[in-house]
Parts: C-alpha cells; structure tokens; sequence
C-alpha cells in the first residue's frame, strides 16, 4: 500500500511529530518480533498519549482504509504484533496508572502500563497482581489481555481473563466504548469485555483496563522435586492439589534435557538435586495465614509424597534468594534453547489426565522424524500447558531446521487434536498460527469467530490477516524463519 501523505500529515499535526515515526531506523524494533524470527513492515508508528489521541489515530486509519496493528511491549511469540503495512499503534505512552481501590481490591491502568509495574503498584497498595510471566519487564498489560497471557500463576488465579473486570476499548470505527466497571457480578447483557480479551486486536484496541487484586501472601515456599517421569508428576501434582487447594500456586515441569541445557548456559547457576532424574518439578505453596508459613507445609507435603514412593529426591528453597534461584532455572528455559541452535516451538494444552500419553507420543513421533531431534517440552503442567518445543540436532544447519516447522506442527498438532487439546494454549494464535487455527478448528466455530470480526471490524482494518483470514483465505502466513 502506498503511503498516504495526507494520513501521515493528520496523525503529525495531532501527536507531533515526535511521535509519528517514518524512519527506518526508528520504525525497526517495530517491525521485527522479539526472537527475530519475523519481519514486518509499516508506514508509520503511531504513539498516543492518551486514549483520545488513539482513538483518532484509529478514527483517521478506518477513513483511510488503512491497517492498524496495534502493539504493546512487542514480546508476543506468535507474530501477532507484526505489521504487513500500515501503522503500528503503540500504547507505550499510555502509561498511567489510573486508580488503585484496595476496598474493592481493584486497580485501573493504562494499556501501555508494564506488567512489572502494575505488580509493583498493587504491591505499593500491600496487595498481589498475580499475572506473571518471564517477560513482565517488558510486556505491557495491554498485550497480556489481548493475548490473554497465562503464565505461572494461573493454577490459582486463572489466566489474564480472569483477572480482568472491566475494560475501555477503541472500537475500530474509532468510537470509545467506556467499560471501566469495577464489578465481580454484572450480568446485564453480554459480556463485551471478554471479546476483545485474547483477540490479539483483531476487534479493538485495549486503551484501559479495571483488574483484579488479591491478598498478599505472607510467604511462600519453592521445592524442586525429581520424579521417575511424568505420570509421577502428575500423580505428585493431584496429591498437592488435594492437599493445599489454591495454596499450590505453581507446578511446572522440566525434562532433563531442559534442566541440562539451562545449567550449561546460566552463570553461577548449580545442580540443585544431586543425581539425575526423568523429570524434574518445581513446586510452589504460598500462604496468606500467618499461623500457616507456606515452607513448613511444602516440607510436609513432599516428605510423605517422599515416603509414598513418588518423590524420588526434593529441595527445598531455604530462604527467599533460594527460592529465586529455583525459580531463575524455569525462567531461563525460553531464553537459553536459542543458545542451542534452532528451537521448533509449539504452546499446547491437554486435559491434565492425557499429559503423560501426549509427552510420550509427541516425543516418540518428533524423535522418530528426525533422529538427533532433542525434544524440551517444559512449562505449565499444572494447567495442561506445555511448551513443546524442539531443539535441533547438534551440527545440524539452523535453517533447514527451521524450515521443518510445518511438518512439525503437524505432527505435534496431530496429538493435541487426538487427546482433545488446544494447538494454541497461551501465546495466542496470530499470524504463525492462523492456518493451524483454520485446520483444527471445528468450522462452526471458525465461522463464529469470522463473523464477529465481520461485526466489530467490517472494513477488516484491525490487524488484517491475524487469528482467523477471512473465508477464502487473507495474505499469506509468516513463514516460519
Ligand atoms: C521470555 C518470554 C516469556 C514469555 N512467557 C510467557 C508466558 O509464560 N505466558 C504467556 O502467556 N506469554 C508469555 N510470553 C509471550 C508474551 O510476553 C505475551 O504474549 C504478552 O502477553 C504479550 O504482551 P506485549 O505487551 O508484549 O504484547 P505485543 O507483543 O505487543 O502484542 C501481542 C498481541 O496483542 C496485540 N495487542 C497489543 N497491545 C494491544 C492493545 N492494547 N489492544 C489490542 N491489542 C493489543 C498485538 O497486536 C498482538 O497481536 C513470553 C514472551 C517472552 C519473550
């Protein structure tokens, strides 16, 4: 699409030139999604103060019939925030938090808000935002509810979704629809919030948001357990679950291979159980009673889960920077796999009960499609969640690798589908996953969700081509690398 001059003259006469960018090297960390996999391109990047100045950007966009793709801390994994031209609205600037209510415990922020600093700022009220990903430095709050980010406290406060109670939306025409309502009970028609909540804007830009806040914990305890494999895992989690209830806030796996890996690329970091195991899990109480510390009943749990025979060797966080070196081990799994060449990667969900069938048919299939595969499937067990992501044979070229991607999908999808699990649990769907969406799902569904885009975005202008491509396909997915 050529670039529009009177679009770009209107958005600089409106926010300054300042912050209308067209420089290429200005427009750069825009274009290119955070592992560098993907690359997009754009007229312009549009930075808004405030919720009026973004809706005009749409406004002016929707009359020029050009795209709006709509970004917040650009971390996203699935090249939903990736251009395909037009402008790029970033709610960096809308950076304010608006209001903290610890009687209602809810706080009001501004989309371009960190995820670190809407924690901090419920911390500062002495309450807990429990939303909380490896990225939080850098995503903002806004891109976590319109991926609907999971994380590692979804086992007992829910996903983003969940955390949310009211919203304010620029509707693609340009319009404000004002849903800041801080209520836990509000049945009075359909609940609007909840569509653009995980629709990665595809149906309007997220501008505000009324969340939910909870008790702090007064303390927390951090175990690392080495288990015989992953049924062992899961029958440790069911008894932990039975006994602590939402006082068991974490539980994520990791396989050998990813305990080896992030070793071998953390400084300092230490083998925190001695011998080796089939796999390896960390576990997480915290408690809000000051009669009840959140270690002593962990330190119960896995002794008698020890004595039972399932629990083949634990440790236990001694002290808060114990606590945080255990946890640095899981959170460094993403970021240390790139350092073993190319990494496949596939964010998928099964009922808890297939997740020891899923682990071993998934393994057996990759490894049988490419001998030397090394497969690190960690992350989420507790919700069903795994990062089923698969490191390159040692001495393997990176992009020949990489160009596999789709027969891997395939594969991997191919047991997620069979044991009624989702092929996008977290991360989203955007562009690198909108053709698995439209494989996978069931078509009424598919047709559902077209028409309500059709609805909220009739001109097709909110971030074109992401989630579900119009009937008849859109432009062409991202290929993979
Ligand atoms: C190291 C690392 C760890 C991660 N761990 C997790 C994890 O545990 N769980 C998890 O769920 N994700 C995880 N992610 C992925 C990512 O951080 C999340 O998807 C996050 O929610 C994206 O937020 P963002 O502000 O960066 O959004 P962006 O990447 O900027 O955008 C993501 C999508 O949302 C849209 N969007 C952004 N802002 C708005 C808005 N205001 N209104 C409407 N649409 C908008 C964009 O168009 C795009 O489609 C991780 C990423 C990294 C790099």
């Amino acid at each position: 699409m050529p670039p529009s001059p009177a679009l770009l003259a209107a958005l600089t006469d409106r926010l300054g030139a300042a912050h209308v960018l067209t420089a290429p090297e200005d427009l750069e960390p825009y274009l290119v999604e955070t592992r560098g996999l993907h690359r997009g391109r754009a007229l312009a990047v549009a930075r808004p103060a405030d919720t009026a100045e973004a809706a005009f950007v749409v406004a002016q966009c929707a009359a020029a019939r050009v795209p709006v793709v709509a970004q917040g801390g650009n971390t996203g994994l699935v090249g939903g925030g990736v251009p395909q031209g037009g402008i790029v609205l970033s709610l960096a600037r809308l950076a304010r938090v608006r209001a903290v209510d610890p009687t209602n415990a809810t706080i009001t922020v501004e989309a371009g808000v960190t995820l670190a600093d809407v924690q901090a700022a419920a911390d500062g009220a002495g309450m807990l935002f429990p939303l909380s990903l490896a990225s939080e430095g850098s995503c903002r709050i806004g891109g976590n509810l319109a991926t609907n980010a999971g994380g590692t406290a979804v086992l007992a406060y829910g996903n983003a979704r969940d955390l949310v109670l009211g919203l304010e939306v620029v509707l693609a025409d340009g319009r404000v629809w004002n849903g800041l309502k801080g209520l836990r009970k509000d049945n009075a028609g359909y609940d609007l919030k909840q569509l653009f909540v995980g629709s990665e804007g595809t149906l309007g830009i997220i501008t505000a948001a009324v969340l939910k806040l909870f008790p702090r914990p007064l303390s927390r305890g951090v175990g690392f357990v080495g288990l015989a494999d992953p049924a062992a895992a899961l029958a440790l989690f069911a008894r932990l679950r039975a006994r602590a209830g939402r006082d068991l806030t974490a539980f994520e796996v990791i396989p050998p291979f990813g305990l080896e890996i992030v070793l071998r690329h953390t400084p300092g970091a230490t083998p925190p159980l001695a011998g080796r195991h089939g796999t390896y899990a960390l576990v997480e109480f915290s408690s809000t009673r000051p009669d009840a510390p959140a270690t002593e009943a962990l330190e119960v749990a896995l002794a008698e889960a020890m004595e039972a025979g399932l629990v083949e060797d634990a440790t236990l966080g001694a002290s808060e920077a114990r606590n945080q070196a255990l946890w640095t081990l899981r959170e460094n799994l993403s970021e240390v796999q790139r350092r073993e060449g190319g990494s496949i990667k596939h964010d998928v969900s099964v009922p808890l009960s297939a997740l020891p069938e899923f682990l071993a048919t998934a393994t057996r299939a990759c490894e049988a499609a490419m001998p030397g595969l090394r497969v690190c499937a960690f992350g989420h067990f507790g919700d069903g969640n795994i990062h089923f992501n698969l490191s390159q044979p040692v001495g393997m070229d990176r992009a020949a690798f990489l160009g596999q991607w789709s027969r891997f999908n395939r594969i991997v999808h191919d047991v997620v589908e069979s044991l009624g699990g989702s092929i996008a649990a977290e991360h989203g769907v955007g562009l690198i996953k909108r053709d698995e969406l439209a494989h996978y799902a069931d078509p009424v569904a598919l047709d559902l969700m077209r028409r309500v885009k059709a609805a909220l975005d009739p001109h097709g202008t909110l971030n074109p081509g992401k989630v579900v491509a119009p009937e008849g396909g859109g432009p062409p997915a991202l290929p993979p690398a």
